[in-house]
């Protein structure tokens, strides 16, 4: 098997650590290669009436493997998506759901929405909440109705990222009449699960708690915390560090930031920004990101978007600590920076897993029709992820690795032996 091609969409973080990882397993090189490259990208152009207008959008769903179980991965839709991001966004979905133990592959779509430009063709002012619901709502209602037959075979299992949300979801449940082809499904729909729409930002939490325990020496309550980013993920992180006494001490967003060093009241910025639609004007001490990444926390918590940490970023951090809760915040050169600042770093695929863990959890009680309740869904989460990072540290201790090049090297070869086992390699 060879693999002779010029794309640019293999020099990532994950991909270092994969073919690193490969190697201290003894793979051959064909083989890591294999694991490595998407087993499919499809590109498509969603074309959509909206509010009157016809507007073209650009999208890309990267099948990425499906040795361990159905392609599984969120929907984003942001003005940044592009075809290297959501092939990495699918890698570390496989990468998730196999150091996470559940019988789920990894998958991911995107589509891009230049937000600007459609405020400028729909003359509105930013930001306008209601408008962007709808056109959010509206694309995902066309790309349920182009894709319905990979939801409803299960071939591919979507759920929300970035962008969307259970509303979303509940669109696709629309379209296809079956419980178990999307997840992330809205109270009240069929096959909908309780504490999914907070098991990402509950399983970041936890890890966080775990992590300031048994690497940082501290205990949560008086522990100083930094976020970037106040949507689903953010939020409810913020909530349950704040609820087990935490000090969230800065919070940004697209639009601005805030910063109070005796601590954010969390569940008053919670109802500011569902009336407001972001962190900015909640209090008169603002932060910018630029700030927010170099505040002296006990944890800094990148839940926004990828690659916001690169090697300048990087040597200007003076947090203890960093969990990863947002996919890939951190690039290659700037987690070589931190390695040798020797700032200890969880891995996205262990810290933001707990979305996926209750998805499998949504997707199982669906096909057998079983209901459950919040907390059974939080304690899988929480076993689940106890023991990702307990493994993870162990083999990050034995080979003197990091954590995320540990993590990877587990899920790594838990993928290899289910392509062996299938004959994909
Ligand atoms: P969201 O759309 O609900 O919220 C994103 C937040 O980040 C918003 O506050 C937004 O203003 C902010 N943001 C976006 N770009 C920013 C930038 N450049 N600078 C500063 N702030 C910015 O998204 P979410 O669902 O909370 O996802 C956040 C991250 O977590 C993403 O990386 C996503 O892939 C990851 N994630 C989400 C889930 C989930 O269940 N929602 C699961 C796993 C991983």
């Amino acid at each position: 098997m060879n693999f002779c091609y010029n794309l640019n969409i293999d020099s990532s973080r994950s991909v270092y650590y994969i073919k690193s990882g490969g190697k201290r397993l003894g793979l051959r090189e064909e083989e890591i290669e294999a694991i490595v490259f998407p087993q499919e990208i499809r590109i498509f152009r969603l074309s959509c009436k909206i509010l009157g207008k016809t507007v073209n959008f650009p999208g890309i769903m990267c099948l990425h493997n499906d040795a361990r179980g159905p392609y599984k991965g969120g929907i984003r839709i942001s003005d940044d998506v592009d075809i290297a991001e959501t092939v990495e966004l699918a890698r570390l979905m496989t990468l998730k759901t196999a150091i996470s133990d559940i019988e789920f592959g990894g998958g991911k779509t995107g589509i891009n929405v230049n937000w600007n430009c459609m405020y400028e063709l729909y003359n509105r002012k930013p930001i306008d909440i209601e408008f962007e619901k709808i056109v959010r709502l509206d694309i995902v209602e066309y790309f349920a109705q182009m894709y319905r037959d990979i939801f409803k075979s299960h071939i591919y299992i979507p759920a929300p990222d970035l962008g969307t949300g259970p509303e979303e979801m509940a669109f696709i449940y629309n379209e296809t009449l079956d419980p178990a082809s999307v997840t992330g499904k809205p109270e009240g729909v069929h096959g909908w699960l309780p504490g999914r729409r907070e098991s990402t930002g509950y399983g970041c939490a936890f890890i966080t708690k775990k992590f300031l325990q048994e690497c940082l020496n501290k205990n949560v309550r008086g522990a100083t915390i930094a976020i970037q980013g106040f949507g689903n993920v953010g939020s409810y992180l913020a909530k349950y560090l704040y609820e087990d006494g935490a000090k969230i001490i800065g919070i940004t967003d697209s639009y601005g930031g805030v910063y109070d060093e005796k601590g954010i009241n969390i569940p008053a910025l919670i109802e500011y920004v569902k009336k407001n639609g972001t962190v900015s004007g909640f209090s008169s001490n603002s932060l910018t990101n630029e700030d927010l990444f170099s505040l002296p926390a006990d944890v800094l918590i990148p839940a926004a978007t990828g690659n916001v940490i690169n090697s300048e970023v990087a040597k200007k951090i003076r947090a203890k600590g960093i969990v990863e809760a947002a996919n890939n915040p951190i690039t290659l050169d700037g987690m070589n920076v931190i390695e040798e600042r020797k700032i200890p770093v969880i891995p996205d695929i262990i810290a933001n897993s707990g979305g996926v863990i209750a998805s499998m959890e949504e997707y199982s009680r669906s096909l057998s029709a079983l209901k459950t309740k919040k907390e059974e869904v939080f304690s899988i989460i929480e076993e689940k992820l106890q023991q990702g990072f307990e493994n993870s540290l162990r083999v990050s201790k034995e080979l003197n690795i990091n954590i995320c090049e540990s993590a990877i090297q587990i899920a790594l070869e838990r993928i290899y032996k289910a392509m062996k086992n299938r004959r994909y390699i």
